[in-house]
């Protein structure tokens, strides 16, 4: 698409475009099916919209086991998605009966991820749009993860800002519609939970989601001996552990507030790592440095997005905030890192609020929607459909690296026509 297409787009979108009225949409329902492959799990899908409801009707997911590989190989999860998703996808079609009652919308993940997997459910996604007649929509996977606490509750209010925090990302984003998105803190290296990952295996624990299996082995510890931990400073190698871990970024320069915040995961694996070239590691030393790792990963993660509540809030801080964040009521922390229970709490009790103008509801989805799954993609979908009433080009791509930003500036997208809009509304008169 080129760039005027996408600007008439763009304009279409805000100002002159007919905005079928949804509000007086109250009973019809419509439904969509969604589908997910953009990292090592295959997901579908059905979904169905009825007033302001959005109701899971049947969902699947299977995951590639990547044990054996020590971290998700992109062919191994391109061949996974291959094997699984066409006899998964053709089994819940039987199971849903969607031959003869086949749904209004068909969703699929478009980007970001890794192409191969990505291209997996596409390609089924625009075969089932085909043969069924139906608009495809082409969904930005983080803006599924932001928008998931909409299956909850219908009281998510733009604006609102978004940690995201997976294996595959961690952002912070300020919200303003569904396709205006400003990415204020990104990581400079790794995410949050690739680093979790990568720690846990340094630190010899075993498993397939290893960032869940680092949690499970820090709640293992019992209550004393992590009493004990909590009071032990790690600022020097000073301690009986001869361990020391300090939050990037902090160090003495670094007090103001910097012109592009970032997140650095990459230096809790090197502290690791070294500590393992020069020290014994007993089950105690393991203990600890498991313990301080996770704290510390999830806490330099809070500091980060106070220097951000600092920089862009409305109060009075060591500078006065640019006011970016103005009207801003909620938080929703999702993605997989975002299902632990200690980041949560850390999260409720150590963000500085107070440099918001107004109080902040914090937003949990289920730990269920925390992790990838096909209903975010859904539920993203029906927003794209309900607020911009555009679908997908059958010929768009999968996209590998698709900043949050540019959800519309990219090709590929195409205005509904009001008939099709009423079509799709009107599908169970
Ligand atoms: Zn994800």
């Amino acid at each position: 698409m080129q760039y005027g297409t996408v600007s008439r787009l763009v304009y279409g979108i805000r100002h002159c475009r007919f905005r079928f009225n949804f509000g007086r949409m109250i009973l019809r329902g419509y439904k969509v099916l969604a589908l997910e492959s953009s990292c090592d799990d295959s997901c579908i899908a059905l979904l169905e919209k009825k007033g302001l409801q959005i109701t899971v009707i049947d969902e699947v997911k299977k995951t590639l086991n990547s044990q054996k590989f020590g971290g998700i190989v992109p062919t191994e999860a391109y061949e996974f998605h291959q094997r699984v998703i066409g006899p998964t996808v053709h089994e819940f079609c039987k199971k849903n009966q969607l031959d003869t009652n086949p749904p209004d919308i068909i969703c699929c993940t478009r980007g970001p991820g890794m192409v191969g997997s990505l291209s997996v459910s596409l390609q089924l996604a625009k075969g089932l749009s085909v043969a069924w007649n139906k608009p495809l929509i082409g969904v930005h996977h983080m803006l599924g993860h932001t928008l998931i606490p909409k299956l909850e509750s219908d009281e998510l209010q733009y604006p609102f800002l978004s940690l995201l925090a997976s294996g595959g990302h961690t952002m912070l984003v300020h919200l303003k519609s569904v396709s205006e998105h400003e990415v204020l803190v990104d990581t400079c290296d790794i995410a949050v939970g690739d680093s979790l990952d990568k720690c846990a295996r340094e630190l010899g624990i075993e498993g397939n989601i290893l960032g869940k299996e680092m949690e499970r082995y820090v709640n293992s510890i019992d209550e004393s001996t992590r009493q004990r931990f909590e009071s032990i400073s790690t600022f020097s190698r000073d301690n009986e552990f001869n361990f020391k871990l300090s939050l990037p970024m902090r160090g003495p320069s670094m007090k103001a507030v910097p012109g592009n915040i970032q997140f650095s995961f990459a230096p809790f694996l090197s502290t690791i790592k070294h500590f393992k070239q020069n020290n014994y590691m007993d089950e105690k030393t393991r203990q600890f440095i498991a313990y301080k790792t996770q704290q510390f990963l999830f806490r330099h993660v809070i500091d980060r997005v106070n220097v951000a509540l600092e920089k862009h809030g409305v109060k009075q801080g060591r500078v006065m905030g640019d006011g970016t964040l103005k009207g801003v009521k909620q938080l929703v922390f999702s993605g997989g890192v975002a299902s632990n229970r200690l980041f949560r709490s850390m999260l409720q009790q150590e963000l500085k609020l107070h440099f918001l103008d107004t109080d902040i509801e914090f937003q949990f989805p289920s730990v269920t929607w925390c992790t990838d799954n096909a209903v975010m993609i859904g539920v993203a979908g029906i927003e794209i459909f309900e607020q911009l009433q555009v679908r997908s080009d059958l010929g768009i791509m999968p996209i590998r690296k698709w900043p949050m930003s540019e959800l519309i500036n990219v090709g590929g997208w195409v205005p509904m026509e009001e008939s099709e809009v009423r079509k799709i509304v009107n599908s169970n008169m």
